[in-house]
């Protein structure tokens, strides 16, 4: 089965689960299918403005028309860059004009945290499909809300979970799922950075959380991915040097521990003081190891099988993670497909973080209700 096979299989998956595909491919997109969608971006911060946006340029399916900040000079900047018209840069409070707007289809919202269930819920309410960036909320009610207010608009939202579109992630959900170094025993994922002071990541109000909100959440997301299944049980342990100035809000390090029903057991690590960026999925027979997993370029995959460790190279690898993800919600916006990564995606993680954070607070292990 190859690389495409898994991402038809995923979304038939996704469908299975209750995700009926809705109709929503905006009149203007169906009667074009050649017709490249047109993003709005929200915040012009540093992912939006380095990782995001000269990435269309790349794009089949999508292209960039409006931009929206609460920095003039930036409009005028970023304006002028990338040759966005006067009429279609807007303040947060112009936001909700986006209605007016036919060029804009989808809403890509790249705020801080805490922000992005009030952009989701304004661009649905505004007509437009959204992509939100993780983690989706900061916190399982207001990811139920977002999801929501897209059904009810009767637009699709998915979820900027980029490494479900990077050739070498794609690859291991594939080589752990059909078992090619034997059924998978244990996964461990590894994601943190020092985190440098004065940051909005250090302020709970913006946040929501530390280390997991933001960078933990790439273990939590890769253990679930891997896995191809939702944790029952849940244990953490936080440890946080109070006296850093950087952790007086927010936690630096969390170590957890996932249960899964088919006995797979996730290690996770999520630091704000140590750098790491990996995971291995270990079966009967051996390994599949990424080191690094899960960076904007340059993953590398180890398989250990049968006593022998190779690198694993794709020959091709095809248009990079940054247009994939673009470009898959374009499309899905066109067919009335059910994106891959959909809001759902984003509550999964929310509900295991919440669970997280109370395994660790209450020194014991959560136990999770099916979803
Ligand atoms: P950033 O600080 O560089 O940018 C945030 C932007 O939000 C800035 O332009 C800022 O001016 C604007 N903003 C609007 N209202 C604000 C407020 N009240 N307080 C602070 N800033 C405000 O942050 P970033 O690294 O671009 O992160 C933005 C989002 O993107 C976060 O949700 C983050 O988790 C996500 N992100 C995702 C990835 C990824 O690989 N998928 C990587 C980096 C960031």
């Amino acid at each position: 089965m190859g690389i495409e096979d898994t991402n038809r299989r995923e979304m038939l998956i996704g469908m299975g689960a209750g995700l009926v595909a809705l109709k929503t491919g905006t009149a203007s997109a169906q009667a074009d299918p050649a017709r490249k969608l047109g993003y709005a971006i929200v915040g012009l911060g540093s992912y939006a403005t380095r990782q995001i946006m000269p990435q269309f340029a790349n794009c089949k399916h999508s292209r960039l028309v409006a931009l929206v900040s609460g920095t003039p000079e930036k409009l005028a900047r970023y304006g002028a860059e990338y040759g966005i018209p006067a009429r279609n840069r807007y303040s947060y409070a112009s936001f909700d004009t986006i209605r007016d707007n036919p060029e804009i289809d989808i809403v890509y919202v790249v705020l801080p945290n805490s922000l992005h269930a009030e952009y989701v819920v304004r661009a649905a309410q505004a007509g437009k499909h959204v992509m939100c960036e993780k983690p989706m909320a900061t916190s399982v009610a207001e990811a139920r809300t977002m999801i929501g207010a897209c059904r009810k608009a009767k637009r699709l939202l998915m979820i900027g979970y980029r490494s479900r579109f990077e050739p070498y992630n794609r690859l291991a959900i594939e080589l752990a799922r059909s078992g090619h170094v034997g059924p998978t025993r244990i996964i461990t994922a590894e994601h943190g950075f020092d985190a440098k002071p004065g940051q909005w990541r250090l302020d709970r109000p913006l946040s929501g959380g530390g280390s997991l909100m933001d960078i933990g959440i790439y273990s939590l997301n890769a253990a679930r991915y891997l896995a191809g299944e939702e944790p029952v049980q849940v244990s953490a342990i936080e440890s946080t040097d109070r006296t850093d100035p950087r952790f007086r809000t927010v936690e630096d390090r969390i170590d957890f521990m996932l249960r899964f029903p088919s006995g797979v057991i996730a290690n996770c690590v999520s630091s704000y003081s140590s750098n790491h960026n990996g995971y291995r999925v270990i079966g009967t027979k051996g390994y599949i190891d990424m080191e690094p997993a899960t960076p904007y370029e340059g993953q590398r995959m180890m398989i250990r099988k049968d006593g022998q460790t190779t690198p694993r190279v794709l020959a091709s690898t095809g248009p990079n993670q940054f247009v994939g993800q673009l470009d898959h919600l374009s499309e899905c916006v066109k067919t009335g497909r059910t994106p891959i990564v959909p809001g759902e995606e984003g509550l999964a993680d929310m509900r295991v973080i919440e669970a997280i954070y109370r395994a660790a607070r209450e020194g014991r292990t959560v136990t999770l209700d099916a979803a």
